[in-house]
């Protein structure tokens, strides 16, 4: 009898469900958007009685849709936006407040006293994570201490967070089981990834109480099983993995030294460094990349703000293109030799720069610059950006990646992919099955449920749509990289 596996993704945006076959191909998915919450500036939340909703309905669409019934499903796999912070009462089951996104500022003045206070080395020391309102662990506090009564009701024992693979967990299964993975528990700013367990001391810091805490499990696990009635059986639930993570899964990144790189409204990479958990020195993060059977491997991860939100810009503010997609063809037409660089510094710089203070700017204009050239400026400014985060993991102590993995909506661009390439001086390799964050939940799913035996055979599944080999002269590649590194020094404040 055929084996499915079902794979929850439950984004940002919206939340999907996919059904993936004993092959790790997909064949059916649903899809539903949900509203995002601003109550005030920098406040960013989601009604987590929709996040449940809209991901049980996309659940029983797909089996639907795929013309399958509960029992043909194996196993289920959740994946998810990480660090968005649920509390709930454990005897109601009712979220005490809205989830607070991952976006969310509103502890920014709480990060900045934690950083005065000379906190920064021992937490990152711990967690791999910088002091930021990003993270889990303030946002907790902040709902406990605003929130009337949720301090003593998290004291006596009442009260229950999670990150929103937990809460969906803990849904699904009827209230019997709260656990969450190690992944996402690394995302919460109060998990030793050193020793992986909760950390009394920073607990005690956030005045927290343990009893609050799900289990955290290894990706691949007996989480539990869902209620019947919901999806017409009882399915276990035996993989999970932050969004991130499981696309470095669902990349089959097993080895040290391979990375992977989403490039969407942003970009993110996560670079495996197997055993070793490398400390950056350029605050990048120190995360766990996956951990099965007890055994954990770490990665490094970096990101940058603005990726495909480039594209946007010069759709929407400068009207230079009617569709990203028109960026393709009018870069190959543009002058490669053309000194142009859009620095996309809209909000500041990241990584390695920290520059909040800085700003955008096109530079090296002349008389002969055109549409195509400053396009192409935007396109080669999200390949410079993946530069500078390699260079900062190599100056950390990473070796670098022998092969990079690519996925996301601007991967279709097949010259911004061959610059990449060209520009990183490695191959750049952009799979078949490009919903990675999906198939990597499912992989770690299938894992637990004896459809897949090994990282071995799923590593064997993973296939190459495109690989992207460098065809550049190394002196055009560095003059091309100092240019930028010219370029962002015109506008950074140091
Ligand atoms: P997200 O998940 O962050 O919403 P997606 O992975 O869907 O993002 O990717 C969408 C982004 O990719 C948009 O910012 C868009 O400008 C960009 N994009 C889409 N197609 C192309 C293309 N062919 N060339 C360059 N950028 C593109």
């Amino acid at each position: 009898m055929a084996k499915y596996i079902l794979s929850i993704d439950q984004g940002t945006t919206s939340s999907r469900a996919i059904i993936f076959n004993e092959q790790g191909l997909p064949l059916q998915q649903a899809q539903q958007e949900f509203e995002q919450i601003f109550p005030e500036d920098g406040w960013v939340e989601h009604d987590p009685e929709t996040i449940w909703q809209t991901t049980l309905e996309v659940c029983q669409q797909a089996i639907r849709q795929a013309r399958l019934n509960a029992f043909d499903i194996t196993c289920i796999g959740i994946t998810n936006q990480r660090e968005t912070t649920v509390v709930w009462d454990k005897n109601t089951g009712k979220p005490i407040y809205n989830a607070i996104v991952w976006q969310d500022r509103r502890t920014a003045e709480t990060c900045e006293t934690l950083r005065q206070q000379g906190r920064e080395p021992i937490i990152a020391g711990k967690t791999g994570l910088l002091i930021d309102p990003y993270f889990s662990a303030t946002k907790i506090h902040w709902i406990l201490e605003n929130i009337e009564g949720a301090k003593e009701k998290a004291q006596q024992g009442e009260l229950l967070f999670g990150t929103i693979d937990s809460f969906l967990l803990w849904r699904l299964s009827g209230g019997k089981s709260h656990k969450t993975d190690a992944t996402n528990a690394s995302r919460t700013m109060l998990f030793n990834i050193h020793e992986q367990q909760w950390d009394n001391d920073l607990l005690d810091l956030f005045s927290i109480p343990k009893s609050m805490l799900p289990e955290v499990c290894d990706c691949s696990a007996d989480f539990g099983s869902t209620l019947p009635e919901l999806l017409g059986a009882e399915i276990p639930i035996t993989g999970i993995a932050g969004d991130q993570q499981a696309a470095l899964i669902g990349q089959a990144c097993f080895k040290p030294g391979m990375a992977k790189s989403t490039y969407g409204t942003g970009c993110f990479m996560i670079l495996n460094t197997g055993k070793t958990a490398v400390q950056s020195e350029n605050r990048l993060l120190t995360t766990i990349g996956y951990r099965l059977n007890g055994d954990v491997t770490y990665a490094i991860e970096g990101s940058i703000f603005i990726a495909g939100a480039a594209i946007q810009w010069l759709r929407d503010g400068l009207q230079l293109i009617d569709h990203a997609s028109q960026s393709e063809a009018l870069a190959e037409s543009a002058d490669q030799k053309s000194g142009v660089y859009l620095v996309p510094a809209f909000t500041g710089l990241g990584a390695p720069y920290w520059d909040p203070n800085a700003r955008g700017a096109i530079t090296g204009l002349t008389r002969d610059t055109g549409i195509k050239e400053i396009v192409a400026a935007g396109l080669r400014s999200v390949c410079y950006q993946t530069r500078d985060l390699l260079e900062a993991m190599a100056a950390d102590g990473a070796s670098l990646p022998s092969t990079l993995r690519v996925d996301g909506g601007m991967v279709q661009n097949n010259w911004l992919v061959q610059f990449l390439a060209n520009l990183l001086n490695t191959d750049v390799e952009r799979p078949q099955i490009t919903e990675t964050t999906a198939l990597g939940a499912a992989y770690l799913a299938g894992l637990h449920s004896g459809i897949f035996c090994s990282l071995e055979q799923i590593q064997k599944l993973w296939a190459c749509e495109q690989k992207f080999s460098p065809e550049m002269k190394e002196a055009t590649r560095e003059k091309l990289y100092q240019g930028w590194l010219d370029a962002v020094r015109r506008v950074t404040s140091h």
